[in-house]
């Protein structure tokens, strides 16, 4: 009994992830012409993976703000910068909330 219940729930997550895979992509359609729509279908994303405790993508979760959770499109919702202090990183600012987040580069050019 326990097996079967546990089948169903992999189940489950397998059909989450596919449904959040296929809102991104919908996403990455509209996001350009309707913004709103597009911060909705996020929204019913994190509802997704909330209910159901799937994870985000990681690619995907690059798009998303960690502060205020909308939608970071580059020259549009957020600023993208290369920034240089001790460490080369990546620097998106979100234009809604002014959040920023941090990518680190690794230079593995002197080995
Ligand atoms: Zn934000």
């Amino acid at each position: 009994m326990t097996r079967s219940k546990k089948k169903s729930r992999n189940n489950i997550r397998k059909l989450a992830l596919d449904q959040i895979k296929s809102y991104f992509n919908e996403i990455e359609k509209i996001k350009s012409d309707n913004l709103p729509l597009a911060n909705r279908y996020l929204d019913i994303c994190r509802r997704i993976s909330m209910r159901c405790k799937v994870r985000i993508p990681r690619s995907y979760k690059i798009n998303i703000c960690n502060n205020c959770k909308k939608l970071l499109i580059p020259g549009i919702t957020s600023r993208v910068r290369i920034r240089n202090n001790k460490k080369t990183h990546i620097t998106i600012t979100c234009l809604y909330c002014k959040n920023q987040k941090r990518f680190y580069i690794n230079k593995n050019e002197n080995r």
